[in-house]
């Protein structure tokens, strides 16, 4: 499935070949540093975007960096450059209906005033680390 989206103010626009329907939820402390919540995001391939002179990346961790409009400061991806996984932003899609959230992550550092409804999976950050093989 391909997809569409863009950043609030429409400077960037992107296309994606190829999206995984099921997105993630992580409420680690960085995601909601860089997006004012807990982050959305779905796995895509093939992205391509128009505008990209205005993305401005900022790179969060030794393996990972953050891409977001310089003129409007949206979030649109996640991105391991080694790998060249790439995650955009939920909010950046121009069509959210078609995802469902297929889990939690990060669970222990949520804050205690909300909870995302519905029965799926919530992994805690160790659990989460164990199940993409990332050691202690
Ligand atoms: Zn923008
Ligand atoms: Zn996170």
């Amino acid at each position: 499935m391909s997809a569409t989206g863009k950043c609030l103010c429409g400077a960037v626009t992107f296309t994606a070949e190829e999206v995984e329907k099921h997105v993630h939820a992580c409420h680690c402390s960085m995601c909601r540093s860089w997006t004012g919540g807990p982050m959305q995001a779905a796995r895509c391939d093939g992205v391509s975007f128009d505008g990209a002179e205005h993305i401005k990346t900022f790179q969060s961790s030794e393996w990972a960096e953050r891409g977001f409009c310089s003129v409007c400061g949206s979030s649109l991806f996640y991105r391991m450059p080694e790998t060249g996984m790439t995650m955009m932003a939920l909010g950046a899609f121009d069509e959210q209906d078609q995802f469902d959230l297929a889990g939690e992550i990060f669970v222990d550092e949520k804050p205690a005033g909300y909870n995302f409804a519905g029965n799926h999976e919530r992994l805690t950050a160790a659990e989460f680390m164990a199940s993409i093989g990332a050691g202690e």
